[in-house]
Protein backbone atom coordinates (compact mmCIF):
# COMPACT_ATOMS: atom_id res chain seq x y z
CA UNK A 1 0.00 0.00 0.00
CA UNK A 2 1.19 3.43 -0.78
CA UNK A 3 -0.41 5.47 2.09
CA UNK A 4 0.75 5.29 5.40
CA UNK A 5 -2.43 5.11 7.19
CA UNK A 6 -3.10 7.88 10.74
CA UNK A 7 -2.03 6.06 13.58
CA UNK A 8 1.76 5.31 11.41
CA UNK A 9 4.39 7.29 13.28
CA UNK A 10 6.82 10.15 11.36
CA UNK A 11 10.33 10.10 12.42
CA UNK A 12 11.75 13.79 11.84
CA UNK A 13 15.81 14.59 11.91
CA UNK A 14 15.67 17.53 13.07
CA UNK A 15 13.43 19.64 15.82
CA UNK A 16 13.35 23.46 14.46
CA UNK A 17 10.68 25.65 13.16
CA UNK A 18 9.93 23.66 10.44
CA UNK A 19 10.07 19.99 11.47
CA UNK A 20 7.80 21.63 14.76
CA UNK A 21 5.03 22.92 11.29
CA UNK A 22 5.96 18.82 9.93
CA UNK A 23 4.43 17.69 13.50
CA UNK A 24 1.73 19.48 13.78
CA UNK A 25 0.44 18.76 10.01
CA UNK A 26 1.53 15.15 10.17
CA UNK A 27 -1.03 15.14 14.54
CA UNK A 28 -4.04 16.67 12.36
CA UNK A 29 -3.90 13.82 10.17
CA UNK A 30 -3.96 11.73 13.23
CA UNK A 31 -0.50 10.40 12.90
CA UNK A 32 1.84 9.69 15.62
CA UNK A 33 5.53 12.08 15.55
CA UNK A 34 9.27 11.15 17.23
CA UNK A 35 11.47 13.86 16.47
CA UNK A 36 15.35 13.56 17.17
CA UNK A 37 17.20 16.65 18.17
CA UNK A 38 20.08 17.38 20.26
CA UNK A 39 18.11 20.65 22.03
CA UNK A 40 16.19 19.14 24.88
CA UNK A 41 13.48 22.17 24.66
CA UNK A 42 13.70 22.25 20.45
CA UNK A 43 10.67 23.37 18.63
CA UNK A 44 9.56 20.42 17.56
CA UNK A 45 10.03 18.72 20.84
CA UNK A 46 7.88 21.01 22.18
CA UNK A 47 4.83 19.23 20.06
CA UNK A 48 6.56 15.34 19.36
CA UNK A 49 4.92 12.22 20.66
CA UNK A 50 8.14 11.04 21.27
CA UNK A 51 11.37 12.94 21.29
CA UNK A 52 14.60 11.73 21.29
CA UNK A 53 17.30 13.63 22.51
CA UNK A 54 20.68 13.03 20.83
CA UNK A 55 22.94 14.31 18.17
CA UNK A 56 22.05 13.49 14.43
CA UNK A 57 24.75 10.83 14.12
CA UNK A 58 24.01 8.54 17.73
CA UNK A 59 23.90 5.58 16.37
CA UNK A 60 21.47 4.13 19.32
CA UNK A 61 19.11 6.86 18.98
CA UNK A 62 19.07 6.55 14.72
CA UNK A 63 18.70 2.64 15.82
CA UNK A 64 15.77 3.88 17.69
CA UNK A 65 14.11 6.27 15.85
CA UNK A 66 13.81 3.64 12.79
CA UNK A 67 12.22 1.48 15.34
CA UNK A 68 9.36 3.50 16.12
CA UNK A 69 8.38 5.13 12.85
CA UNK A 70 7.41 4.22 9.26
CA UNK A 71 8.75 7.03 7.53
CA UNK A 72 11.18 9.25 8.55
CA UNK A 73 11.97 12.85 6.75
CA UNK A 74 14.11 15.63 7.81
CA UNK A 75 13.89 19.55 8.20
CA UNK A 76 17.97 20.54 7.09
CA UNK A 77 19.68 18.89 4.41
CA UNK A 78 23.00 18.43 6.09
CA UNK A 79 21.78 15.15 8.07
CA UNK A 80 24.87 12.77 7.43
CA UNK A 81 24.66 10.02 4.74
CA UNK A 82 25.66 7.47 7.16
CA UNK A 83 22.41 8.18 9.49
CA UNK A 84 20.08 7.24 7.01
CA UNK A 85 21.29 3.63 6.82
CA UNK A 86 19.33 2.43 9.96
CA UNK A 87 16.58 3.44 8.64
CA UNK A 88 16.72 1.51 5.56
CA UNK A 89 18.15 -1.46 7.30
CA UNK A 90 14.30 -1.43 9.21
CA UNK A 91 12.44 -0.78 5.64
CA UNK A 92 11.17 2.67 7.05
CA UNK A 93 10.26 5.05 3.96
CA UNK A 94 13.08 7.39 3.71
CA UNK A 95 11.26 10.40 1.85
CA UNK A 96 13.13 12.19 0.34
CA UNK A 97 15.13 9.40 -0.72
CA UNK A 98 18.91 9.52 -0.10
CA UNK A 99 19.96 10.63 -3.46
CA UNK A 100 17.80 13.76 -3.48
CA UNK A 101 19.90 14.60 0.08
CA UNK A 102 23.32 13.27 -1.23
CA UNK A 103 22.64 15.44 -4.47
CA UNK A 104 21.55 18.77 -2.57
CA UNK A 105 24.32 18.37 0.44
CA UNK A 106 27.01 19.09 -1.98
CA UNK A 107 27.00 21.99 -4.21
CA UNK A 108 29.04 20.49 -6.99
CA UNK A 109 26.71 17.81 -7.10
CA UNK A 110 23.98 19.87 -7.06
CA UNK A 111 24.92 22.28 -10.05
CA UNK A 112 25.77 19.46 -11.95
CA UNK A 113 22.41 17.88 -11.67
CA UNK A 114 20.85 21.41 -12.42
CA UNK A 115 22.77 21.96 -15.27
CA UNK A 116 22.20 18.13 -16.57
CA UNK A 117 18.23 19.27 -16.78
CA UNK A 118 19.92 21.67 -18.98
CA UNK A 119 18.96 24.72 -16.25
CA UNK A 120 21.51 27.53 -16.09
CA UNK A 121 23.23 28.23 -12.78
CA UNK A 122 25.78 30.86 -12.03
CA UNK A 123 28.89 29.91 -13.86
CA UNK A 124 31.07 27.36 -11.54
CA UNK A 125 34.53 25.85 -11.00
CA UNK A 126 35.37 23.12 -8.45
CA UNK A 127 38.27 24.14 -5.89
CA UNK A 128 39.66 21.15 -4.13
CA UNK A 129 43.11 22.80 -3.79
CA UNK A 130 44.50 26.07 -3.76
CA UNK A 131 46.30 25.42 -7.25
CA UNK A 132 42.94 25.56 -8.89
CA UNK A 133 41.91 28.84 -7.85
CA UNK A 134 43.98 31.11 -10.70
CA UNK A 135 42.52 29.88 -13.49
CA UNK A 136 38.97 29.69 -12.16
CA UNK A 137 39.14 33.12 -11.02
CA UNK A 138 40.30 33.84 -14.62
CA UNK A 139 37.47 32.12 -16.01
CA UNK A 140 34.68 33.98 -14.00
CA UNK A 141 36.00 37.34 -15.18
CA UNK A 142 38.19 38.08 -12.12
CA UNK A 143 36.26 37.59 -9.18
CA UNK A 144 33.51 35.69 -7.53
CA UNK A 145 31.84 33.92 -4.57
CA UNK A 146 33.98 30.83 -2.54
CA UNK A 147 31.32 28.46 -1.32
CA UNK A 148 32.06 25.21 0.76
CA UNK A 149 30.57 22.51 -1.17
CA UNK A 150 29.12 21.00 1.74
CA UNK A 151 27.62 22.55 5.21
CA UNK A 152 27.00 25.52 4.51
CA UNK A 153 23.68 27.92 4.73
CA UNK A 154 22.31 31.64 5.09
CA UNK A 155 26.01 33.17 3.69
CA UNK A 156 27.84 30.59 6.49
CA UNK A 157 31.11 29.11 4.69
CA UNK A 158 31.03 31.94 1.64
CA UNK A 159 33.18 34.65 0.86
CA UNK A 160 33.61 37.68 -2.00
CA UNK A 161 36.82 36.56 -3.38
CA UNK A 162 38.43 39.46 -6.07
CA UNK A 163 42.04 38.53 -6.36
CA UNK A 164 43.23 35.00 -6.20
CA UNK A 165 45.40 35.99 -2.52
CA UNK A 166 41.35 36.63 -1.21
CA UNK A 167 40.52 33.21 -2.74
CA UNK A 168 43.21 31.47 -1.24
CA UNK A 169 42.86 32.89 2.13
CA UNK A 170 39.01 32.12 2.19
CA UNK A 171 39.73 28.62 1.08
CA UNK A 172 42.49 27.78 4.24
CA UNK A 173 39.62 29.72 6.32
CA UNK A 174 37.05 27.38 5.22
CA UNK A 175 39.68 24.34 6.41
CA UNK A 176 40.39 23.61 3.14
CA UNK A 177 37.47 21.72 2.40
CA UNK A 178 36.32 21.35 -1.17
CA UNK A 179 34.89 24.17 -2.09
CA UNK A 180 32.86 25.82 -5.43
CA UNK A 181 33.71 29.53 -6.88
CA UNK A 182 30.76 31.09 -8.73
CA UNK A 183 30.10 33.87 -10.75
CA UNK A 184 28.78 37.10 -9.40
CA UNK A 185 25.28 37.30 -11.44
CA UNK A 186 24.46 40.57 -11.55
CA UNK A 187 20.19 40.19 -10.14
CA UNK A 188 17.78 42.43 -10.79
CA UNK A 189 15.68 39.66 -8.23
CA UNK A 190 15.70 36.81 -6.10
CA UNK A 191 12.82 34.40 -6.33
CA UNK A 192 11.72 31.28 -5.24
CA UNK A 193 9.93 28.35 -6.21
CA UNK A 194 7.66 26.01 -3.71
CA UNK A 195 6.93 22.81 -5.20
CA UNK A 196 5.71 19.32 -3.65
CA UNK A 197 5.98 15.88 -5.57
CA UNK A 198 4.49 12.62 -4.56
CA UNK A 199 5.16 9.00 -4.43
CA UNK A 200 3.89 8.39 -8.52
CA UNK A 201 5.46 11.76 -9.83
CA UNK A 202 2.92 14.02 -9.76
CA UNK A 203 4.48 17.25 -9.02
CA UNK A 204 2.61 20.86 -8.07
CA UNK A 205 4.39 24.13 -8.11
CA UNK A 206 3.34 27.29 -6.25
CA UNK A 207 3.49 31.26 -7.68
CA UNK A 208 6.68 32.28 -7.30
CA UNK A 209 7.83 34.07 -4.78
CA UNK A 210 9.94 37.40 -4.08
CA UNK A 211 12.77 37.27 -1.67
CA UNK A 212 14.22 39.98 -0.18
CA UNK A 213 17.40 39.03 1.95
CA UNK A 214 19.28 40.82 4.84
CA UNK A 215 22.52 40.21 5.74
CA UNK A 216 22.31 36.83 3.71
CA UNK A 217 19.22 35.84 5.73
CA UNK A 218 15.34 36.38 4.49
CA UNK A 219 13.69 39.32 5.36
CA UNK A 220 10.60 39.61 3.61
CA UNK A 221 9.23 37.00 0.76
CA UNK A 222 6.34 38.59 -1.25
CA UNK A 223 3.92 36.91 -3.52
CA UNK A 224 3.11 36.48 -6.66
CA UNK A 225 6.92 37.62 -7.45
CA UNK A 226 6.99 40.43 -9.57
CA UNK A 227 8.27 39.36 -12.58
CA UNK A 228 7.47 38.89 -16.61
CA UNK A 229 5.03 36.06 -16.75
CA UNK A 230 7.58 34.30 -18.81
CA UNK A 231 10.50 34.14 -16.27
CA UNK A 232 7.71 33.08 -13.60
CA UNK A 233 6.58 30.06 -16.29
CA UNK A 234 9.95 28.95 -16.68
CA UNK A 235 11.62 28.85 -12.80
CA UNK A 236 7.96 26.74 -12.34
CA UNK A 237 9.26 24.74 -14.79
CA UNK A 238 12.53 24.04 -14.37
CA UNK A 239 11.27 23.53 -10.87
CA UNK A 240 9.33 20.35 -11.93
CA UNK A 241 12.38 19.43 -13.93
CA UNK A 242 14.55 19.28 -10.96
CA UNK A 243 12.29 17.76 -9.21
CA UNK A 244 11.57 14.68 -11.38
CA UNK A 245 15.29 14.48 -11.89
CA UNK A 246 15.84 13.99 -8.31
CA UNK A 247 13.32 11.09 -7.80
CA UNK A 248 11.71 13.43 -5.64
CA UNK A 249 9.43 12.72 -2.63
CA UNK A 250 7.99 15.46 -0.49
CA UNK A 251 8.13 19.43 -0.64
CA UNK A 252 11.08 21.20 -2.22
CA UNK A 253 11.92 24.98 -2.93
CA UNK A 254 14.23 25.93 -5.89
CA UNK A 255 15.75 29.33 -5.21
CA UNK A 256 16.41 31.65 -8.58
CA UNK A 257 18.06 34.56 -9.28
CA UNK A 258 16.35 37.11 -11.97
CA UNK A 259 18.40 39.06 -13.92
CA UNK A 260 18.00 42.69 -15.62
CA UNK A 261 16.54 40.98 -19.26
CA UNK A 262 14.15 38.41 -17.41
CA UNK A 263 16.61 35.41 -18.02
CA UNK A 264 16.91 33.03 -14.53
CA UNK A 265 19.31 31.42 -12.97
CA UNK A 266 19.26 28.42 -10.14
CA UNK A 267 20.90 29.62 -7.39
CA UNK A 268 20.27 26.74 -5.09
CA UNK A 269 17.72 23.66 -4.23
CA UNK A 270 16.43 23.23 -0.82
CA UNK A 271 15.44 19.23 -0.23
CA UNK A 272 12.40 20.45 2.04
CA UNK A 273 10.06 23.12 3.23
CA UNK A 274 11.45 26.39 3.21
CA UNK A 275 11.48 30.06 4.89
CA UNK A 276 10.05 31.63 2.09
CA UNK A 277 6.85 28.95 1.71
CA UNK A 278 5.96 30.41 5.33
CA UNK A 279 3.41 32.56 3.45
CA UNK A 280 1.83 29.44 2.57
CA UNK A 281 0.34 28.76 6.33
CA UNK A 282 -2.04 31.47 5.70
CA UNK A 283 -2.37 32.12 2.15
CA UNK A 284 -3.04 28.82 0.48
CA UNK A 285 -5.08 25.75 1.09
CA UNK A 286 -2.78 22.98 1.49
CA UNK A 287 0.64 24.64 2.96
CA UNK A 288 3.76 23.78 2.20
CA UNK A 289 3.99 21.48 5.91
CA UNK A 290 0.89 20.23 4.86
CA UNK A 291 2.27 18.83 1.34
CA UNK A 292 5.37 17.52 2.73
CA UNK A 293 3.60 15.71 5.46
CA UNK A 294 1.11 14.05 2.58
CA UNK A 295 3.83 13.36 0.31
CA UNK A 296 6.34 11.81 2.71
CA UNK A 297 3.10 9.51 4.01
CA UNK A 298 2.17 8.15 0.58
CA UNK A 299 -0.55 10.38 -0.09
CA UNK A 300 -1.09 12.46 -3.53
CA UNK A 301 -0.09 15.63 -3.56
CA UNK A 302 -2.56 18.59 -3.65
CA UNK A 303 -2.61 21.68 -5.02
CA UNK A 304 -1.72 25.09 -3.96
CA UNK A 305 -5.17 26.76 -4.06
CA UNK A 306 -4.73 30.56 -3.38
CA UNK A 307 -6.91 31.97 -0.72
CA UNK A 308 -5.94 35.60 -1.69
CA UNK A 309 -4.84 37.62 -4.49
CA UNK A 310 -0.88 38.30 -2.50
CA UNK A 311 0.61 37.43 0.48
CA UNK A 312 3.52 38.20 2.36
CA UNK A 313 5.96 37.22 5.12
CA UNK A 314 7.79 39.30 7.51
CA UNK A 315 11.09 37.23 9.88
CA UNK A 316 11.11 38.35 13.19
CA UNK A 317 14.80 37.59 13.64
CA UNK A 318 15.95 37.82 17.64
CA UNK A 319 17.73 41.16 17.10
CA UNK A 320 13.96 42.70 17.76
CA UNK A 321 14.21 41.37 21.59
CA UNK A 322 17.82 43.49 21.76
CA UNK A 323 15.85 45.31 24.53
CA UNK A 324 13.35 43.50 25.95
CA UNK A 325 10.27 41.42 24.18
CA UNK A 326 8.74 43.09 21.01
CA UNK A 327 5.18 45.18 22.10
CA UNK A 328 3.20 42.52 21.33
CA UNK A 329 -0.12 44.48 22.29
CA UNK A 330 0.58 46.64 19.18
CA UNK A 331 -0.75 43.53 16.93
CA UNK A 332 -4.06 44.53 17.87
CA UNK A 333 -3.22 47.85 15.34
CA UNK A 334 -2.82 45.04 12.57
CA UNK A 335 -6.15 42.64 12.33
CA UNK A 336 -4.88 41.43 8.95
CA UNK A 337 -1.32 40.25 10.35
CA UNK A 338 -0.75 36.94 11.81
CA UNK A 339 1.90 36.30 14.27
CA UNK A 340 3.33 32.78 14.39
CA UNK A 341 6.25 32.00 16.90
CA UNK A 342 8.34 29.60 17.48
CA UNK A 343 9.14 28.64 21.00
CA UNK A 344 12.35 29.30 21.44
CA UNK A 345 13.96 30.61 24.65
CA UNK A 346 16.35 32.44 24.00
CA UNK A 347 16.49 35.25 21.32
CA UNK A 348 19.95 35.61 19.94
CA UNK A 349 20.76 38.23 16.96
CA UNK A 350 19.91 36.31 13.67
CA UNK A 351 17.85 33.80 15.17
CA UNK A 352 14.75 33.10 13.55
CA UNK A 353 12.15 33.26 16.54
CA UNK A 354 8.95 34.19 14.09
CA UNK A 355 7.65 35.65 11.62
CA UNK A 356 4.60 37.66 10.65
CA UNK A 357 2.55 36.83 7.42
CA UNK A 358 -0.47 39.12 5.60
CA UNK A 359 -2.48 38.71 2.70
CA UNK A 360 -4.31 41.21 0.72
CA UNK A 361 -5.25 42.05 -3.23
CA UNK A 362 -1.94 43.56 -4.13
CA UNK A 363 1.61 42.13 -2.91
CA UNK A 364 2.43 45.90 -2.43
CA UNK A 365 -0.23 46.28 0.50
CA UNK A 366 0.35 42.57 2.26
CA UNK A 367 4.10 43.78 2.08
CA UNK A 368 3.46 47.03 3.69
CA UNK A 369 0.78 45.25 6.61
CA UNK A 370 4.14 42.92 7.73
CA UNK A 371 6.49 45.32 7.37
CA UNK A 372 4.71 48.03 8.94
CA UNK A 373 3.58 45.56 12.01
CA UNK A 374 7.17 44.67 12.17
CA UNK A 375 8.31 47.78 12.98
CA UNK A 376 5.63 48.38 15.48
CA UNK A 377 6.56 45.65 17.40
CA UNK A 378 9.85 46.55 17.57
CA UNK A 379 10.08 50.55 18.10
P1 LIG B 1 23.25 31.08 -0.70
O1 LIG B 1 23.48 30.68 0.74
O2 LIG B 1 24.09 30.36 -1.67
O3 LIG B 1 21.79 31.10 -1.05
O4 LIG B 1 23.70 32.63 -0.79
C1 LIG B 1 23.16 33.61 0.09
C2 LIG B 1 22.93 34.91 -0.67
O5 LIG B 1 24.15 35.39 -1.22
C3 LIG B 1 21.99 34.75 -1.87
O6 LIG B 1 20.65 34.79 -1.49
C4 LIG B 1 22.43 35.96 -2.72
O7 LIG B 1 21.85 37.15 -2.21
C5 LIG B 1 23.93 36.00 -2.51
N1 LIG B 1 24.61 35.19 -3.55
C6 LIG B 1 24.94 33.89 -3.45
N2 LIG B 1 25.53 33.44 -4.58
C7 LIG B 1 25.58 34.48 -5.44
C8 LIG B 1 26.08 34.66 -6.77
N3 LIG B 1 26.69 33.66 -7.44
N4 LIG B 1 25.95 35.88 -7.32
C9 LIG B 1 25.38 36.91 -6.65
N5 LIG B 1 24.90 36.80 -5.38
C10 LIG B 1 24.99 35.62 -4.78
Amino acid sequence: MDVLPPGSTLGILGGGQLGRYMAISAQQRGYRVAVLDPEPDAPAHQVAHRRIVAAYDDPSALEQLATLCQAVTFEFENVPAASLEPFAKHGVAIRPGPFALATCQDRIAEKTLINACGIETAPWRPIGAPSDIDSALADLGGSGILKTARSGYDGKGQAKVQTPTQASEAFLRFGSVECVLEGIVPFSLECSVLAARDVHGSCVTHPVCENAHAHHVLDVTICPARVPESAAQAMRDHTTRIARRLEYVGHLAVEFFVLHDGAVVVNEIAPRPHNSGHLTLDATRNNQFEQHVRCVLGWPVLSYEQMQAASAMANLLGDGWTDGEPRWERLSEFPQVRLHLYGKAQARPGRKMGHLTAWSDSVEQAETLVRDARKALFA
